[in-house]
């Protein structure tokens, strides 16, 4: 996955530079509550407002694949296939200094971030996402994962994001059956053939609107190939978002 790429800290970039490099020897100190991650200021929701307006924004992008869209003439990619989503929101881009924070908390198992991770995302994902809604359905993390990692990020930040919109989050529904190798340094095709089969998905989404959410959307491929298993069990509508697209 693209979230796991190694990406040095672009130096001398305002006041999160000497933060940032830091990281190692200090994360702990940042922990503390009540204090931003980025910066130290006072926060109850551990990213400040300030920092959170400085981080890296989407652009206009396809409303159902989330590629950017540069002109308003249609996406390409949607045009040749029809998109398996609904819809799709990614608020923030992977990038510096949001790709860090998402490596110290899945990479280094710092996983205290996942609540201000999860704050951001409800803070800037937009309210139509979560209207009307019946559920929202994390990736699933195959067990042998789960018990290597000892947490599943995308569940953490879809707790938060529920908690606070009021909706339902459903950890139940779909599971992940096929344990399948990473996806990093995959092509699209070469994703797509090595995640067939790897989720599975109960009766009990029949008729359903379904939010699904991942931290980090790359290509597309596990959030289609999840919606394409929503659907087939019956979801009668099936949106997504991502915290940041890669
Ligand atoms: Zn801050
Ligand atoms: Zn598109």
């Amino acid at each position: 996955m693209a979230c796991l790429d190694p990406e040095s800290p672009r130096p001398g970039t305002g006041h999160w530079a000497g933060i940032l490099q830091s990281w190692g020897a200090t994360a702990l100190e940042w922990l503390y509550p009540g204090r931003c991650v980025l910066c130290l200021d006072p926060t109850p929701t551990g990213i400040c407002e300030g920092c959170a307006a400085d981080l890296p924004r989407s652009g206009p992008s396809c409303p159902t694949c989330a590629e950017p869209l540069p002109f308003a003439s249609g996406c390409p990619s949607c045009q040749r296939r029809p998109p398996t989503l609904d819809a799709v929101w990614t608020p923030f881009v992977y990038a510096w200094p949001l790709s860090h924070l998402l490596l110290a908390y899945k990479g280094g198992g710092r996983p205290q971030l996942a609540r201000p991770l999860g704050s951001l995302l409800s803070a800037h994902l937009p309210e139509a996402a979560t209207e009307g809604i019946d559920r929202v359905i994390p990736v699933p993390l195959h067990d042998r994962r789960l018990v290597q990692r000892g947490f599943n990020q995308s569940e953490d930040l879809a707790r938060t994001l529920c908690r606070q919109r009021g909706v339902y989050l459903d950890t139940q529904s779909v599971s992940r059956v096929l344990a399948t190798p990473s996806q990093q340094g995959l092509s699209r095709r070469a994703r797509k053939a090595n995640l067939r089969g790897a989720f599975a998905a109960s009766a009990a989404l029949s008729g359903q609107r379904v939010l699904l959410l991942d931290d980090v959307m790359t290509t597309g491929t596990t959030l289609n190939e999840l919606a394409r298993v929503v659907r087939h069990a019956g979801a009668a509508q099936v949106t997504a978002v991502a915290l940041a697209r890669a």
